[in-house]
């Protein structure tokens, strides 16, 4: 495949991806299948050869209809003619524990439709299989460690059954990322970092990124725009600051830390944008600098505000029906709204007009260990229920 996205080495794996990739999560926010199926064909016809999936990205995309994320990606890939070198497939599963990774990941491998024992394929074309912890944290780390499952990763990979093992994390979990990578059994790792959160990189009690590429594994940068919640408030903040989302995404490739950048798009014109960033110049020092700085001028409203990234629903819900994310996100608008001293009128009607609200929350705390962000969801949803 032709392509004008330049190549970085994924590590110790030894392959060489596009430094960026497709990030397959928000194909369940699209309304057809075929929007899904053109996006994810638009991005191996670019050149991307790394595509970024997990067993719970999928999402009702009409009344008892669920798109599957990796479902889509399998059946483009199987369908394709004129692919001429294995595509880089990454998945993620809530494994765990033993039965949690058996079970997830042979449901991975059936919507992918994946055959082979090493020699991975997906109809007649090759592909290489990174298999993810999805999204370690405190809790999930302590059980990792003692379940049995980084052996049993290990053993599948000389099974080949999976071609490689990484995964992923978030913020908050700086120690338990450092500890999952001194175990020496990953070959990639994915993180999120973006210009207002640099917490895991330069701003870091060590720069994790710095550490990851030391010893030779790939790093896969999420999150470059903060979120698909971050949507509706750069709208706001772009009065405040010049940053916008080439600068964000430019300031990632930068890092040279970084394989490669997901890059989350929903549709072809804006990954089309993307790769006009990818083709142009990185900045230098000085630049990176000023615009920490210029960042930085905006980086603490962005603290407790909900990402609607929905890592949360993958496999909770709130007992009391509340649909926390969407009230959070009405929140986080009237912030932003009201310190810009805006007209924030349709939010209070949005949130009359929720089944369930922030009044009818017991407190019961049982969300916060699904949160990515650690926020305080029901102090949060009580400071909405007030202002709303
Ligand atoms: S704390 Fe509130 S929002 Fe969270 S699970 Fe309990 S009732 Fe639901
Ligand atoms: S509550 Fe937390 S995990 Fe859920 S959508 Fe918001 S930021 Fe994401």
């Amino acid at each position: 495949m032709q392509t004008t996205i330049k190549r970085r080495k994924l590590g110790r794996t030894g392959l060489y991806v596009s430094e960026l990739s497709f990030g397959a999560m928000n194909l369940r926010m699209l309304k057809h299948f075929d929007e899904a199926h053109a996006m994810v064909n638009y991005v191996l016809d670019q050149g991307v050869n790394l595509i970024d999936t997990a067993r719970a990205y999928k999402g009702d995309i009409a009344p008892g209809v669920t798109l599957e994320s990796e479902r889509v990606v399998g059946q483009v890939i199987r369908e394709r003619t004129d692919l001429d070198e294995p595509v880089v497939i990454v998945t993620k599963g809530h494994a765990y524990t033993i039965p949690d990774l058996e079970k997830d990941l042979a449901d991975s491998l059936k919507a992918l439709g994946v055959s082979g024992k090493g020699n991975l394929k997906i109809g007649d074309n090759r592909i290489k299989l990174v298999y993810f912890i999805h999204g370690i944290s405190t809790e999930r780390w302590e059980t990792v460690k003692t379940s049995g499952v980084l052996d049993r990763l290990q053993d599948l990979k000389k099974e080949g059954v999976i071609n490689y093992i990484g995964f992923s994390s978030h913020y908050p979990f700086a120690s338990e990322i450092k500890e999952a990578i001194d175990t020496g059994i990953f070959d990639v790792v994915e993180l999120p970092y973006n210009i207002f959160n640099r917490s895991l990189g330069e701003d870091g009690d060590i720069n994790l990124f710095e550490y990851i590429h030391e010893q030779d594994i790939g790093l896969i940068n999420m999150k470059a725009f903060n979120g698909n919640g971050m949507v509706p408030l750069y709208q706001v903040i772009k009065e405040h600051i010049t940053i916008d989302y080439q600068v964000m995404l430019r300031f990632c490739l930068t890092n040279p830390c970084m394989t490669t950048v997901d890059a989350g798009t929903r549709y072809p014109e804006e990954f089309s944008l993307d790769m006009q960033v990818a083709a142009g110049e990185r900045y230098t020092e000085k630049q990176l600098s000023e615009l920490r700085t210029e960042a930085d001028k905006v980086a603490s409203r962005m603290k407790n505000v909900c990402r609607e990234c929905m890592h949360c629903l993958e496999k909770f819900a709130c007992p009391q029906q509340i649909d926390f994310p969407r009230v959070l996100s009405l929140y986080s608008r009237y912030s932003f709204l009201s310190w810009q001293g805006k007209d924030t009128s349709e939010l209070s009607a949005a949130y009359q007009q929720l089944d369930q609200n922030g009044a009818d929350c017991i407190e019961c705390e049982e969300c916060l260990p699904w949160c990515e962000y650690r926020l305080n969801i029901p102090e949060l949803l009580k400071k909405a229920d007030q202002v709303l």
